[in-house]
Formats: C-alpha cells, sequence, structure tokens
C-alpha cells in the first residue's frame, strides 16, 4: 500500500527504539505515517549494552517478561587497583533482548496505523524553497520518492539525514566513544548485577561493562573516546585483553562495534519540514551513553508536537520548535549537567579514582549509595558538587 500512495503526513527514516516511538504517538494522534527501515529486520544488528531503568521504561510501556534477559538490583564498581565497591541499586535495572523489544515497538506503531518497511534505504531528502518534502531511497533494487509534511530523522548515530538538510549534527571528537561488545557465554556472572571497571587501563575516557543476560551469559563491552586513548590502542584490542584475562574460557556469541555521540544535544532540532529524535539528535546521556529512553522520550514528545503541528498550522519550524524547546528545558538541563559531570570524571586519573573507591569502601555496605559514591567524588571535585546535586534533586 505504501507503493501506491505518494503522500504522508510524517515520513520517519530509521526504525530504532526513538524512531518506532514517534511513529506510534504520531499514528495514536491521527498522522498517516511511513517508517522505513533500511536493515532486513527491525532491531537487528543489535549496537548496544541492553541495559535500561525499570522508571525510564515504564514511562512508555509496562515491561513485559520476553524483553527481559536480566532484572539487576545491584552495582558493582571496580577500580584500578581492583578494589570493588558494591552496592544496592535501590531502584530496578534490565538487560533487554533488544531484538525483541525494538520488534515489538515497531509492532506497536504498526497496530497503531503506521505503516513500516523495512530493506528501505533513504538516500536523500527533497527540498523544496527551503522546506524539506520528502525523501528518497531505494527499496529492494527499486527507487522511489515519497513526500511528507513532516520528515524524521530518527536514522541514529550515523545520521545523514539532518546534515542533508543542512543541520549542524557533527560530533566533536572527544564526545564520540567507540563501543565495541561482545556477547559471551561459557562465563559466571552475577545475573542481578551491572558492572562497571572504570579506568585509563581498561577503558581511557568511558569504561569497560559486564551487563548480565542470565547466569552464564552477558553482554561485556568496552567505550572508549579517541580522545583520551591517545595511544591509538583501538577499543577492540582493550576488550580483548580484558577478555583474555578475566574470562579465557568464554565463547563469543556476538560481536559490536557502534559509534555513541556522548555529546550534548544537537541545538537545532527542527527546521521546516523536518525533526530529528534519539541518536541522530544526540540525546544519550553523556554520563552513562544509555540512549534508549532518551531517544524513545524524545520520540514522544516530537511526535505529540507534530500531531499539534499538523492539526493546528503546519509543519513550519515555528510550530515544530515547541518541541526543540522543551527537549532542552526539561530534558535538555540535566543533560548538559550531566554533560559537564562526564567532562569531570573522564578527567579523573586512576589514582582519583582509587581513592574515591577506597572512600567507598570505607562506608558500611548498607549505607553504599550512588549518591554517596558522587559525594566521595566531589570531595575530589568540588566544582562537580552543583551539577551531582541538581540532577540528584531532580531540578
Ligand atoms: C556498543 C554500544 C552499547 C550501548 N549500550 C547501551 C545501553 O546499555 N543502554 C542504552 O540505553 N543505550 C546503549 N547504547 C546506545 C543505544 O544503542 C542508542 O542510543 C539507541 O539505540 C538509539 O536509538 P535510536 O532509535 O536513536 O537509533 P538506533 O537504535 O541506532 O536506530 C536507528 C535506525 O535507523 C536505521 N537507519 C539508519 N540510516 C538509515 C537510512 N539511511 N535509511 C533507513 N534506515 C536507516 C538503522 O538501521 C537503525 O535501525 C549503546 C550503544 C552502543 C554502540
Amino acid at each position: 500500500m505504501w507503493k501506491e500512495q505518494k503522500e504522508f503526513d510524517c515520513i520517519v527514516v530509521g526504525g530504532g527504539p526513538a524512531g518506532s516511538t514517534f511513529a506510534r504517538v504520531a499514528a495514536e494522534g491521527g498522522l498517516s505515517v511511513l517508517l522505513l527501515e533500511k536493515d532486513r529486520d527491525i532491531g537487528v544488528p543489535v549496537r548496544c549494552g541492553e541495559a535500561v531503568s525499570d522508571a525510564g521504561l515504564r514511562i512508555f510501556h509496562e515491561p513485559d517478561p520476553r524483553w527481559i534477559a536480566s532484572t539487576i538490583n545491584r552495582i558493582r564498581l571496580i577500580a584500578p587497583n581492583e578494589t570493588v565497591v558494591e552496592f544496592d541499586l535501590q531502584q530496578k535495572g534490565y538487560i533487554l533482548d533488544r531484538r525483541i523489544f525494538d520488534y515489538d515497538l515497531a509492532e506497536y506503531a504498526s497496530s497503531a496505523g503506521a505503516q513500516i518497511v523495512t530493506k528501505a534505504y533513504v538516500d536523500d531528502i527533497i527540498i523544496e524553497n527551503d522546506r524539506v518534502v520528502g525523501v528518497k531511497g531505494t527499496h529492494v533494487g527499486e527507487r522511489f520518492e515519497k513526500r511528507a509534511k513532516i520528515v524524521v530523522g530518527a536514522d541514529g548515530v550515523e545520521s545523514r539525514v539532518g546534515r542533508w538538510a543542512g543541520l549542524k549534527t557533527t560530533v566533536k571528537l572527544k564526545n564520540m566513544e567507540c563501543g565495541f561488545q561482545k556477547t559471551v557465554t561459557g562465563i559466571d556472572v552475577d545475573e542481578h548485577m551491572f558492572e562497571f571497571y572504570l579506568s585509563k587501563k581498561w577503558a581511557p575516557g568511558g569504561y569497560l561493562w559486564v551487563f548480565p543476560k542470565g547466569k552464564n551469559k552477558a553482554n561485556i563491552g568496552v567505550a572508549i573516546s579517541g580522545y583520551y586513548a591517545k595511544d591509538g590502542k583501538s577499543a577492540q584490542k582493550f576488550l580483548d585483553e580484558f577478555l583474555a584475562w578475566k574470562y579465557p574460557k568464554a565463547s563469543v556469541l556476538t560481536t559490536v562495534v557502534g559509534g555513541i555521540p556522548i555529546d550534548k544535544t544537537v541545538k537545532q532540532m527542527v527546521m521546516d519540514g523536518l525533526m530529528l529524535v534519539g541518536d541522530a539528535a544526540h540525546t544519550v546521556n553523556p554520563v552513562t551513553g544509555g540512549g534508549i529512553v532518551p531517544g524513545m522520550r524524545s520520540g514522544l514528545l516530537a511526535a505529540e508536537t507534530a500531531v499539534k503541528a499538523l492539526h493546528n498550522g503546519g509543519p513550519a519550524r515555528k510550530n515544530l520548535a515547541a518541541y526543540e524547546k522543551e527537549w532542552h528545558k526539561i530534558g535538555g538541563k540535566n543533560h548538559e549537567r550531566f554533560y559537564r559531570i562526564k567532562e569531570t570524571i573522564f578527567r579523573f586519573t586512576d589514582d582519583d579514582l582509587n581513592r574515591i573507591a577506597d572512600g567507598i569502601s570505607a562506608v558500611p555496605t548498607d549505607d553504599r549509595s550512588l549518591l554517596k559514591l558522587f559525594s566521595i567524588a566531589v570531595r575530589k571535585k568540588p566544582s562537580l558538587l552543583f551539577d551531582v546535586i541538581r540532577v540528584f534533586a531532580g531540578l
């Protein structure tokens, strides 16, 4: 049916969590929506550690047990000198199975009325009179052109939609983490524990994670910044050295590599006929590198704005700007604080991290929390204080 239809209210480029959320909410709001995904399957390949918080997920959906590979309630931080600090997460987290999760999000969008097309590679946008009015691409060897009142760039970290439209979406080298992850099996892990290794030797300008998927399987990955890893050692090499040291008998089921934009959100998220959501707009939390929930949040907010705009007034920038304003006001405020916290944390030396770990080790186990950890970190770097207080107070 999409082949015959020439024009849609919205065309979404990319079927990740941000694009599918936009498509669902826009279709629920009565808009005609076409979602184009270049890959053969929605949700595959999975380029993600798959960690989310229960609270984040619940903004959108009651967590479905089919999505959840592990439920997490504790966190373990390993300092450069291998001091281990463990504490209660004080909220639930999950390691998802994103193949199922992303698939379901697209299915919800389809049930709401959006048309989803896979193997549809968008390679350009159509601009007329300085307004984005459609996309061009290839579907299974056949060229297509479709028009839309609003084109939504939900095309992830390698997004080109915004760039084609002339928006500034370049990520500075120091804010682009290189992520390299293997899903491994044949190991023993605590299935309810997030593990993070923090050290320049394991992950300069980032961290190394062990996210369990059951008792004998885990996503083990490293994200490093090209800026801090000055000697040119690759993320893959950091990960392989860790695996050889910690889990020499692990079997590798999957290997993924991908960029994580731990940047400020792009200043301009909309223009006439165009909106950017998710990684394409740099909505990833700069401290954690988590982009699933922020991406869905931006998709939701953008779609609510699009519905209002198309029901009263049309797709001019002035009508779409409410999304950009709202994101920068609510999500964006904390986002910028997270960005500043990240900037400070990544400058910690291994000695700083060891001292913080020693400090928190002295705190009785029951008394430990993420806030306590930050309060010890703040003693090392008092300028962190204001941002940490505001983030935890939700200001
Ligand atoms: C190694 C690694 C680990 C991570 N771990 C976590 C984690 O544990 N928790 C977390 O919350 N986040 C994590 N992230 C980040 C998270 O994966 C992303 O932030 C999230 O997937 C962003 O969602 P999105 O919908 O914006 O983009 P994506 O999920 O990237 O979806 C974009 C979609 O657009 C499609 N597309 C791109 N170009 C085109 C085109 N031209 N035409 C048609 N389709 C196109 C792509 O195929 C893709 O399906 C991790 C990232 C990496 C790389």
